[in-house]
């Protein structure tokens, strides 16, 4: 076996970049390690410029063919790639576990299948893709959607390779081409889907996956001027520098980025189903972008909603996520670890109390913490913590609910528990966010958009919307007359 494979729970898995259909070095590597027990994994290879630029030449080398291949045939083998997804699920599962610390019976039931749907999902979207033409003054208007070019896909390390996949999916049905970079805490889910896709018979180059530091290989990626589009998912301070470096070429940009999303808990909603989805706030360790991190309770139930909340959260149990009986596994990184116990013990030293939780567990774990007595306009309010950490405010009526609620710089989600589907209606229509739940949470289908409103995002994928931003979509008007091949 190749010095660059290594073997994961049993899975092998290569280190290299993936360009232009062939496994290629770096003279350089990074260090992996396991978020459960600080263990190294494997040295991968740590991309630079050069292997950057050989990956978008890749992809504009296989874009032409790729582009005219048809329909039908694309999502043909957009299929066969969920197939072999569905095959190595359990093997996805644990690698990806040991990679990022998040659990493994939520990567083989939730994750992992969802993958494999990203898949199967734009597949059959792309078949059904048309618009009626408009008729102006005897003219067709017809509307196309082109394929763009190629593109780069960076992802973080929160779900790497369900990230990862609602991007490759839509923009190779769409039929572009792809450089993918996924985050160097966790690099190896995207190097087995280099391996399903070219089993599944994808030609070389229309996926490349390239490694590394994103500080050291990113730029190279986003100003490249073959670039036609860049899709991020990240932070703001990562999504700013992209925007500075795509602005070079005005590469066409779809950043969906962190949030502070507020939940919302009014004295007429079911209590008990307000306090199960609020414990699920600590789902993935904190570290979900769309976590209602931001509890906000009606005071007239404030104290039973406390109480209930934390005897649910308090029988969490924390471990190793390879457990299934584990409710909460690792953070990522020990630097990780340090900025979330930083937020916590700043927004102590400022007044807050943490009801539950507030300090670090063994290891890479931080205990679920939930801080009272928080100013909205305090860091711990205002900022993005991506820890299980969540703060508790008090409202007294809707108006100080959505004051609230809309108080921050983000607005990737909300979520609002209410009895009253008028309230709901008032509510929902007020709130700025990308998805709203109401009584519900984490439910979405994919033909509807997904994205945030100010510091969350910029655009919206999901359905036609991601091939809105994946394609260059035409506009063709044909004159009734001026054939000369017809009578
Ligand atoms: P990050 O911004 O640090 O890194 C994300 C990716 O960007 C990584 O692959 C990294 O290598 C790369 N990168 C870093 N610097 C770069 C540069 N200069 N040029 C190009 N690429 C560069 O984010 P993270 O810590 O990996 O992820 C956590 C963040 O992601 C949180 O803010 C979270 O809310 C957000 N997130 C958002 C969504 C969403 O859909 N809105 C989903 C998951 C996570």
């Amino acid at each position: 076996m190749s010095e660059h494979i290594i073997t994961v729970a049993g899975v092998a898995v290569d280190t290299r970049h993936w360009i232009g259909g062939e496994r290629v070095a770096s003279t350089q590597t990074f260090e992996d390690v396991s978020p459960i027990d600080g263990s190294t994994i494997g040295d991968i290879s740590r991309g630079t410029a050069m292997e950057a630029a050989a990956a978008v030449a890749a992809a504009k080398a296989a874009f032409p063919a790729w582009a005219a291949t048809s329909r039908a045939e694309r999502a043909r083998i957009l299929h066969a790639i969920a197939d072999g997804v569905e095959k190595r699920i359990e093997e996805l599962a644990i690698v990806e576990t040991i990679d990022n610390g998040a659990l493994l019976r939520s990567h083989r039931r939730g994750v992992m299948p969802r993958v494999a749907h990203n898949f199967r999902f734009f597949a059959d979207w792309l078949l059904s893709l048309e618009h009626e033409d408009f008729e102006t003054r005897g003219h067709t208007n017809h509307v196309s959607w082109d394929p763009a070019g190629p593109c780069v896909l960076i992802t973080p390390w929160n779900a790497p390779l369900m990230l990862a996949t609602w991007k490759v999916a839509p923009a190779l049905a769409a039929g572009d081409t792809v450089m993918l970079k996924p985050a160097e805490w966790s690099p190896l889910t995207a190097s087995l889907l280099a391996d399903i896709a070219a089993e599944a018979g994808l030609p070389a180059g229309v996926l490349n996956v390239v490694q590394g530091y994103g500080s050291e290989i990113g730029d190279a990626l986003t100003s490249h001027p073959d670039v036609r589009r860049i899709s991020f998912t990240g932070s703001v301070p990562t999504a700013k520098r992209i925007a500075e470096s795509a602005a070079a070429n005005l590469t066409p940009l779809s950043l969906e980025l962190g949030g502070k999303s507020p939940l919302l808990v009014f004295a007429d909603a079911d209590l008990d189903l307000a306090v199960d989805l609020a414990v699920q706030q600590y789902d993935n360790a904190g570290q979900v972008c769309l976590a209602g991190t931001r509890l906000l309770v009606e005071e007239a139930v404030v104290e039973e909603f406390t109480r209930r909340f934390v005897e649910k959260a308090s029988a969490l149990k924390q471990g190793d996520p390879r457990d299934e009986a584990t409710d909460i596994g690792p953070n990522i990184h020990p630097r990780q670890l340090e900025k979330i116990d930083g937020f916590v013990q700043r927004a102590v030293a400022a007044g807050a109390r943490a009801v539950i939780g507030g300090h670090r567990g063994d290891g890479q774990y931080y205990a679920p913490t939930l801080l009272t007595g928080v100013a909205q306009d305090s860091e711990i309010v205002q900022e993005e913590v991506f820890g299980p950490v969540l703060t508790l405010q008090t409202f007294t009526d809707e108006e100080e609910a959505v004051l609230l609620a809309n108080g921050t710089r983000f607005g990737l989600a909300a979520t609002v528990f209410t009895g009253n589907r008028e309230r709901a209606e008032r509510i929902t229509a007020r709130l700025v966010a990308g998805t709203v739940w109401v009584n519900c949470f984490f439910v979405r289908d994919l033909q509807a958009p997904f994205g945030g409103s100010r510091l969350s995002g910029v655009g919206r994928e999901g359905g036609t919307w991601s091939f809105d931003f994946y394609c260059d979509v035409k506009n063709t008007v044909t004159a009734p007359s001026g054939w000369r091949n017809h009578g």
